[in-house]
């Protein structure tokens, strides 16, 4: 967004007295939502916009206060560092500042040589003068921590808060493994380790993981976080120490703040690269990345090597630190006010950033997942640009609540592919539509189905659907299904890719000449896949029902298949209480059989390919053993001791049992759990038998059972 009520192009000219009411009319306006925003996201955890967003428009309003310096106001934010202390937390006062560092908000190699030519300048070296020597550090995508230890014992840890007032957190920093709790060196009597707290990128999607669980469960309150950075801010400011617990937090050391009594009357190191050094003696963690080196060459060399491991870093980074080295220089340098002047933040293309919805389209995988993926407007974010955002499936898609037209916040880090943080809502037009995911596959036109307990819609389609046409080749020719040989990956997305075939009975059709057109075959090979194709044609049941890929049909459950039905024409028309007879087959494999068959596609495609010659021999169907609770019909009420609801129903389907949701006279049984109502009373009444969890386990064991 730019705020573009003054544009960069007015820099120069005379200031009229229009340009500078406009300028101050647009320094308002950027400062109030620069408020806003650094409220949102210092004090509440929960930003609003991206960084890359925040920059844009504090830089803009930087500009501004440099053309016109009257509208420069105490508390404008690029007077101010980091954002309120909550009330909740007790408030420490930092004896050393806790301040902000200068960005380079430009991710250009001139950034470093900008800053090594300020300091030449400011430390008035003559040209030709010795290279100045840097630190360069990585900038962790965390939040700032001071760690005040009296006698070697950690006592306090603050958060920076507005840098000069903190809010006291130690009782969640104590959880953290890798800060010391005693630092049994010889330390001086007060120490303060200033470092940042971040999450892991593992620790983190761990950690989202097991919120998705909890919000799938149904329970209140609990949210995903948008990133890294944001979820170790929440944790560090939890007030309940058990929560910061279950969030894995990690540290770095990276300089001091307040520091009294040391044992040789004065800090044994120079520079603040043996700074550094003498933290790690001590037990603190520094990146193994940082390193001493000369001038603006070096920085930028050093920003360069970064750049290359940034993806492959187990955490987050937004940029590169430059420090001056030599402590006394540092000293002579000095401060402005939100910042000091020997240290400078050299960024990276940002992982998050702004656009917006133009579609939500839904595609469908090779295995025939339906995936709705979001289309934006084209965005640079993570180093390159983005137009597609995987939704992942329907929860996800409902749970982030994006629509098409809203403006998201896209992420790219990492190597992982870009996705939609969440939703700038406040930039939602009112007539936006809810995202509803389509039960066709909007490739082949067939049902797209979604299983109990599974996230994803599939399409039914398998052997028709055009995208999962390469897959059902590749299981179909497989060599635990009809097998033929030398049909691997490449030669299917050759003939399927230049058209030649799109459904499995056109394998069969395929002639010499087709053969040697494709790529690398000659003529040798193409007889052999012609002499291939012929062997596959004798097959046995088991190996073609396997080779139809149907979803949940295995390869041993297609040799039960077999085995149960005799014939293909059995089991192809076999009803859902037909399929439930076979031998370990519950609702959801039957489920499936019953929706693939459904597709009159897929009875045309058997019926091709047994006239291309296909052939198996067949027998009788294996005698009938019924299920043991084969036409009696239970109803489930009230909570069982350990079974859950669905436990139970599944092993009474398992069973051949059905079960239903109202008690009758055809009631079988009732298995009443605790809490249970009018369905129990409606059973004592008519005169069902009713169990309890005990007497449903013998039941099912097939103990005959009178009810209780
Ligand atoms: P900063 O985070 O860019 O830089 C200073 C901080 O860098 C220090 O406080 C420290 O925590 C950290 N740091 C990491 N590695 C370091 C190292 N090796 N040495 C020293 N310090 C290191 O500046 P800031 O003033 O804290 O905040 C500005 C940042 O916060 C920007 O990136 C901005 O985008 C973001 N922000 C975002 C929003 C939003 O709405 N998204 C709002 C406010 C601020």
């Amino acid at each position: 967004m730019n705020l573009d009520l003054f544009s960069g192009s007015e820099e120069g000219k005379a200031q009229s007295p229009s340009a500078f009411d406009l300028a101050s009319e647009q320094a308002l306006q950027l400062r109030k939502l620069l408020h806003l925003y650094a409220h949102a996201y210092y004090t509440l955890d929960a930003p609003e916009v991206p960084d890359a967003e925040y920059d844009r428009l504090f830089k803009q309003l930087q500009s501004i206060e440099a053309q016109f310096p009257a509208l420069l106001t105490a508390d404008s934010p690029t007077q101010r560092v980091g954002g309120a202390v909550l009330p909740e937390f007790s408030t420490v006062r930092h004896q050393v500042p806790m301040l902000s560092i200068r960005t380079e908000t430009d991710t250009e190699a001139s950034g470093a040589s900008a800053f090594d030519a300020r300091i030449r300048k400011e430390l008035n070296l003559p040209e030709g003068a010795s290279e100045v020597a840097y630190v360069a550090e990585l900038k962790f995508d965390g939040l700032a921590m001071s760690l005040r230890y009296e006698q070697g014992i950690l006592v306090q840890a603050a958060t920076r808060g507005d840098g000069e007032y903190g809010e006291d957190v130690t009782h969640n920093i104590r959880t953290i493994g890798q800060i010391p709790l005693q630092l049994l060196a010889d330390v001086p009597s007060v120490l303060e380790v200033r470092g940042e707290v971040y999450m892991r990128r593992d620790d983190f999607d761990a950690l989202n993981s097991r919120q998705l669980l909890k919000i799938s469960e149904g329970a209140k309150g609990e949210k995903t976080f948008v990133n890294p950075r944001n979820a170790a801010a929440g944790a560090v400011r939890q007030l309940d120490s058990n929560i910061a617990a279950q969030r894995p937090l990690s540290f770095f050391a990276y300089g001091l703040g307040d520091v009294l009594g040391w044992s040789q009357g004065a800090a044994p190191f120079q520079s603040h690269y043996d700074l550094l050094q003498t933290l790690k003696g001590w037990g603190f963690p520094v990146a193994a990345q940082t390193k001493c080196v000369a001038g603006a060459a070096g920085l930028v060399d050093f920003h360069a090597q970064i750049a290359k491991q940034r993806d492959k870093l187990p955490y987050d980074i937004d940029g590169v630190v430059y420090k001056v080295n030599d402590l006394g220089l540092q000293e002579k340098l000095g401060f402005v006010t939100r910042e000091p002047r020997w240290a400078v933040a050299h960024k990276y293309p940002a992982q998050e950033e702004l656009t917006t919805v133009q579609a939500i389209d839904v595609q469908v995988g090779r295995t025939g997942k339906l995936t709705p993926v979001a289309k934006l407007a084209p965005v640079f974010v993570g180093g390159v640009t983005v137009t597609n955002a995987t939704l992942h499936n329907e929860d996800e898609a409902r749970r982030k609540d994006v629509r098409v037209g809203d403006t998201v916040i896209v992420r790219r880090a990492g190597d992982v592919i870009p996705e939609v943080v969440s939703v700038v809502l406040a930039h939602r037009q009112p007539d936006a539509q809810i995202f509803t995911m389509p039960h066709i596959c909007p490739v082949c036109g067939s049902a797209a189905l979604r299983d109990v307990d599974e996230a994803d819609y599939r399409c039914s389609g398998g052997l028709f659907c055009g995208a999962q046409r390469k897959q059902a080749f590749l299981h179909f020719a497989q060599r635990r299904a009809v097998e033929v040989d030398g049909l691997g990956e490449k030669l299917i997305d050759q003939l399927v890719d230049s058209g030649v075939v799109s459904t499995l009975p056109d394998l069969y059709k395929l002639g010499l000449s087709t053969l040697v057109q494709l790529d690398r075959m000659a003529e040798k090979s193409a007889l052999n896949i012609l002499s291939a194709l012929e062997a596959s044609k004798s097959t046995t049941l088991p190996r073609f029902i396997y080779g139809l890929g149907i979803r949940h049909v295995g390869e041993a459950t297609a040799k039960e298949f077999a085995r149960h039905f005799g014939s293909l024409d059995a089991f192809m028309t076999a009803s859902l209480e037909e399929l439930l007879e076979v031998s370990d087959v519950g609702p959801i494999v039957a489920q499936s059989v019953l929706a693939f068959f459904a597709q009159t596609h897929h009875q045309e495609i058997v019926a091709q390919l047994r006239a291309c010659g296909l052939r198996w021999e067949e027998g009788a169907p294996a005698e009938r053993v019924p299920k043991p609770l084969s036409g009696q019909t239970i109803v489930l009420t009230g909570t069982l001791p350990s079974l859950s609801r669905d436990e139970a129903k599944a092993m009474l389907e398992e069973a051949g049992a059905k079960v239903a949701s109202s008690v009758s006279q055809k009631t079988s049984y009732v298995v009443a759990g605790s809490e249970a109502g009018s369905k129990l009373e409606k059973a004592l009444a008519l005169g069902v038998p009713v169990l309890d969890e005990a007497g449903l386990l013998s039941l099912l064991k097939g103990d005959s059972n009178d009810g209780t």
